[in-house]
């Protein structure tokens, strides 16, 4: 941590006008928990669970899972921590779950899809996080969410496994926030709907840049395609914020977006909750975050989403922030 953002330490993330925002991390073990702390993040907005259950034979069983989300939880010390079930699939496979080889991994058989169809597992992790809940402040995430009916299915097997526990007398918290991630298109432009039934969001721009512009994340031969300063972005992430707020709840990002100099601006403009990053980002956001003002950014957020592509979004916000960048 250099010796400028060390100051960033302890201080509250608020812009100058006063408007606060949560500053979160994402991890993927609990040994990153160490780098959290270091680099005082006010949560843990994503929990890759997945890398409990990768490189491994067999499926870790409810008590390992255990364990591992205790250990997050009682290390953050109440701070919120957002537990991500199971997003395999994809890029990421695992010798004990069948995915049979497919032409599109990433339009396939994936993460809450795969969960629901491997109902098993899936409760296993449910009551896993559940057990873990008395020792902090967890919040439970699903990925890759396309269909009310995958959020309605996935939150049944959620209160069946509450049910479970309650009978075994095993105890854990009652009031556990729930969100949901979105990241495809369809989740975005149902968001009013889906947020009805849930307590947040966390947009994932990683998903949400290769489904909205049909780019895949992994082809180096694309990589001039895949931006996150898409006008198309950038409007629909506007809009999944305006359909959280005017339903009451609150929005994060976790995508890697949310730790870019050039747009945290832009999503402090359009309202978002909270930004989650990998931790080495942290303390520079805050910095920037607080010598910005909410109300200026709102007047950059609507400038940039005017401009017509990517290269004219980059250009207007590196020429507007070069301090920062
Ligand atoms: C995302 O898609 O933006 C995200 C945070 O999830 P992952 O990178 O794990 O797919
Ligand atoms: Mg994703």
């Amino acid at each position: 941590v250099g010796n400028e953002l060390k100051k960033q330490i302890g201080l509250s993330t608020v812009t100058k006008d006063g408007f606060e925002v949560s500053l979160s991390a994402n991890i993927g073990t609990p040994r990153d928990v160490d780098m959290v702390l270091e680099n005082d993040a006010e949560g843990i907005g994503l929990f890759r669970s997945e890398f409990i259950f990768m490189n491994r034979e067999l499926s870790p069983t409810e008590d390992e899972q255990f364990e591992e989300y205790k250990e997050v939880l009682s290390r953050m010390n109440n701070k919120p921590v957002i537990i991500r079930t199971l997003d395999i699939g994809g890029d990421k496979n695992v010798p004990y779950i069948d995915i049979p080889k497919e032409m599109n991994p990433f339009l396939g058989y994936r993460a809450i899809r795969l969960c629901l169809g491997n109902i098993d597992v899936f409760r296993t992790q449910l009551r896993a996080i559940l057990r873990a809940s008395i020792y902090g402040n967890v919040k439970i995430m699903f990925p890759m969410i396309s269909t009310m009916k995958e959020l309605k299915d996935a939150k049944k097997i959620l209160e069946e496994a509450k049910l479970e526990l309650k009978k075994e007398g095993k105890s854990f918290r009652d009031n556990i926030e729930i969100g949901i991630m979105i990241e495809i298109p369809s989740a975005a432009i149902i968001s009013d709907m889906l947020a009805r039934e849930v307590d947040f969001f966390s947009i994932g721009t990683n998903d949400l840049i290769q489904y909205t512009l049909a780019v895949d994340r992994m082809n180096s031969k694309l990589s001039h395609l895949y931006s996150q300063y898409h006008p198309a972005l950038l409007r629909l992430i506007k809009s999944i914020i305006e359909n959280a707020h005017k339903a009451g709840i609150w929005v994060g990002m976790c995508g890697e977006a949310a730790g870019d100099p050039k747009l945290i601006p832009v999503f402090l403009g359009m309202g978002l909750d909270e930004f989650s990053m990998n931790a080495p980002s942290v303390l520079k956001s805050r910095y920037i975050i607080r010598g910005l003002k909410k109300k200026e950014m709102e007047q950059v957020a609507a400038n940039t989403l005017n401009l017509e592509n990517a290269v004219e979004v980059e250009d207007y916000l590196s020429c507007l922030f070069a301090d920062e960048n």
